[in-house]
This record gives C-alpha cells, sequence and structure tokens, in this order.
C-alpha cells in the first residue's frame, strides 16, 4: 500500500456558504474569490462591454473555479475523444 503525502498550495482562502448554493454561483463572480481577470480588447470581440473587455471568471479559493461554476455536468463528446486517440494517445 503506497503512503502518499500530497502538498496543496491555494493562493485563494477557504469558500465561503454561499459556493455550496449553485444557484449563487452568479454572486461570486467578480468577487473576492474571483481572480477577476478580465480579456484583452480586441476587433469584434466583448463590443457591448467597456473598453470592449469580457470578464473572465477563475476560482481563487479552495476548490478552484468548480466553487465558482454552475455544476452543469456535461458528456464529452465521441469525437473528441477518437480524435485524441488518433492521434497517438490510446488509453
Ligand atoms: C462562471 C463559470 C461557470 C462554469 N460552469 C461550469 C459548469 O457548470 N460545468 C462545468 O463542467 N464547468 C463549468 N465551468 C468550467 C470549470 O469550472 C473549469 O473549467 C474548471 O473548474 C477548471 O479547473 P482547473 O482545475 O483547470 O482550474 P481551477 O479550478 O481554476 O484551479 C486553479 C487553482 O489554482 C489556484 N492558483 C492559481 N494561481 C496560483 C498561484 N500562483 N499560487 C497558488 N494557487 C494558484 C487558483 O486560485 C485555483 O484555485 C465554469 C466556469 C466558470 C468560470
Amino acid at each position: 500500500m503506497h503512503q502518499w503525502k500530497v502538498l496543496l498550495l491555494e493562493a485563494g482562502s477557504d469558500p465561503p456558504l454561499t459556493s455550496d448554493i449553485p444557484r449563487f454561483a452568479t454572486s461570486l463572480v467578480g468577487s473576492d474569490i474571483d481572480w477577476q481577470y478580465k480579456t484583452e480588447p480586441q476587433d469584434g470581440i466583448c463590443l457591448g462591454l467597456e473598453n470592449k473587455q469580457c470578464k473572465w471568471p477563475r476560482g481563487k479559493v479552495l476548490g478552484g473555479t468548480s466553487t465558482i461554476n454552475y455544476l452543469a455536468y456535461v458528456r464529452g463528446m465521441k469525437n473528441d475523444f477518437d480524435n485524441w486517440a488518433n492521434a497517438g494517445n490510446p488509453g
């Protein structure tokens, strides 16, 4: 039996209670547990937004972005897995 030790380094803090409720995820975007990144202004992108910059939320918290996401389960595409295998990545 292996005796593993895992060191977890995390820039953020513990998650707030609201992160347990998926419906509240939108309130966590832009909060202090979000890195609050914005996209760079680009032609044809985020045209309706200030300085043409979209929010690019990423969790800065224990649990990462899944702490601020919607918990929607999305199945992988069969073609994606087949293409990765055909590109030389069996299994
Ligand atoms: C608003 C939103 C909704 C979403 N909804 C869904 C959904 O419903 N279903 C779904 O499947 N996916 C969803 N996603 C996508 C999914 O949440 C992310 O793709 C996934 O959580 C990313 O995981 P990760 O492990 O790659 O990165 P992360 O979970 O972002 O983990 C990176 C971690 O590293 C930490 N870190 C970064 N830099 C440093 C540093 N220098 N030192 C220490 N720690 C650091 C961060 O704080 C973070 O905790 C959503 C994403 C967002 C933004």
